[in-house]
């Protein structure tokens, strides 16, 4: 089991609306460390790092671009130190988002920039001692190859990578999750899935797409708690910690080996998931 947001989580812990998250690694540490630890209370395996936007191209927007590795490097730093007050295993998952710009042809950037962009990331994460690079939230299969390279040039980590399909069950760039599946593989990720889109339901149709098109290679699943809508001046996502119990139940029948969270889910829904889920080995129903 996965952790839950993290971002909607530093809101409520002060962090400035348009402000890069990513900054609290190094000047607020303690208030990531909490978070972290409110994950672990809550039963998570995996915990993710604060570095969802960690690259230099998403930085330079906060005029940050030179804190790349200072930042990254705190963030896992800081995931590290609140695992290691637990008396368990858990593994720290290294998280690198896109670049937020668009690759050549369609866009203006250069497949080795980005891939330099994510190597740089890459180091910074390892140095600070994560357990496997987690590349999230992807809709283009070049950036998630340019991620996969730039993660393997700087060294020997385990890399896994979760896509996005939040158009009609396919990615923004008109992906579909077999045909994602297929690409990572040949990539040679450890393991692959889908995080964020929208919502538990539309998920659970894309697991069952993965399944049939992996080859073998464990699937991960990060759903959204819904789809959010404002209430007064709230934020509200429509599934709650028991649907997401649900969910995480279908995700376990169906083989998915790594269930957590996206946006919305908090450690109430990780809890209830954990809950839902005991006792199960995760390798779908039908083998028990
Ligand atoms: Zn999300």
């Amino acid at each position: 089991m996965g952790d839950g947001a993290m971002g909607t989580m530093l809101q409520t812990a002060g962090l400035e609306p348009g402000d890069a998250p990513e900054r609290l690694n190094a000047e607020n540490p303690e208030a990531v460390r909490s978070v972290h630890e409110a994950y672990l209370q809550a039963g998570s395996d995996v915990i993710t790092t604060n570095t969802f936007g960690g690259n230099r191209r998403r930085l330079a927007l906060h005029h940050a671009g030179d804190r790349v590795f200072e930042w990254n490097k705190a963030g896992a730093a800081v995931a590290r130190r609140a695992a290691g007050a637990q008396d368990r295993e858990v593994i720290i998952a290294g998280s690198v988002g896109p670049t937020g710009s668009l690759l050549q042809p369609v866009g203006d950037l250069h497949f080795d920039e980005a891939k330099n962009d994510f190597a740089e990331q890459c180091a910074a994460l390892a140095e600070g001692g994560v357990d496997v690079i987690l590349i999230e939230t992807m809709s283009d299969l070049e950036e998630v190859r340019a991620a996969i390279e730039g993660a393997r040039a700087v060294g020997d980590l385990p890399v896994f990578c979760t896509m996005t399909f939040d158009t009609h069950g396919r990615t923004m760039m008109g992906t579909s999750p077999e045909e994602a599946v297929q690409a990572t593989v040949d990539f040679g990720v450890q393991a692959f899935g889908s995080n964020c889109g929208n919502g538990p339901g539309e998920m659970e149709e894309i697991a069952e797409k993965m399944i049939r098109a992996c080859r073998g290679v464990p699937l991960i699943i990060q759903a959204n708690a819904g789809v959010p809508r404002i209430e007064g001046d709230q934020v509200v996502y429509e599934a709650g910690p028991e649907r997401m119990a649900e969910h995480a139940r279908r995700c376990c029948d169906l083989g998915i080996r790594y269930i957590g969270g996206c946006c919305g889910t908090t450690p109430a829904h990780i809890r209830a998931m954990i809950e839902a889920t005991k006792g199960s080995d995760g390798k779908g129903a039908e083998e028990g």
